[in-house]
């Protein structure tokens, strides 16, 4: 049974690299895999996946009124994947992560996404939440704070690397930066 697969982790944990590396298992052996991104993360380009480490991928972009099945299961039909892979899935629908459901119960593709749990404020993304909910298999990419706990938190900083405590969940080119903390050291920043 294909199965529906959430990695998540705090920002900087290299999720994008460890997708990619995912899928070039695949390539290498012959079996084709479909790469999809937020429309909303421009930082390395429209309708690519980039991770720091200088590997990156061409990927279709989803926004929030995307039909993924539609879109994966024509795909399938034109050439037979072995595998989905979405990066920044923290910002998938609900409805969207109830397609990627069905493209594993209804093509038998399945499905890796990886993204944020939690956004700058310890709230859940509503993506994650949902791929908690329903996902088969959950697994944490982990980092490590400053102090050498897991980092599981991430704190939004302004240029001068102030906390920044009030805001949009997701700011849009801005200067903002997230740095990835234990949730001790998150809370005396979030409170200090
Ligand atoms: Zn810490």
């Amino acid at each position: 049974m294909a199965k529906l697969y959430f990695y998540y982790s705090s920002m900087n944990a290299g999720k994008s690299t460890t997708l990619l590396q995912s899928s070039f298992n695949y390539q290498e052996r012959g079996m084709a895999t479909m790469l999809w991104t937020a429309a909303i993360d421009d930082r390395y380009g429209h309708g690519r996946i980039a991770s720091r480490i200088g590997l990156e991928q061409p990927a279709h972009l989803f926004d929030p009124q995307s039909d993924m099945f539609a879109a994966i299961a024509a795909s399938h039909q034109a050439t037979p994947l072995s595998c989905v892979l979405v990066d920044e899935a923290q910002f998938l629908t609900r409805t969207q992560v109830w397609q990627l459901a069905a493209v594993c119960d209804r093509l038998g593709v399945p499905v890796l996404c990886y993204g944020l749990r939690t956004d700058f404020q310890g709230e859940l993304f509503d993506g994650s939440a949902h791929l908690l909910g329903l996902a088969d298999a959950l697994t944490e990419i982990k980092t490590v704070c400053d102090c050498g706990r897991k980092a599981t938190m991430n704190l939004r900083v302004d240029g001068q690397g102030r906390a920044i405590r009030q805001g949009a969940q997701t700011e849009i080119g801005g200067n903002d930066r997230y740095v990835a903390l234990c949730r001790r050291h998150f809370v005396e920043q979030m409170q200090g």
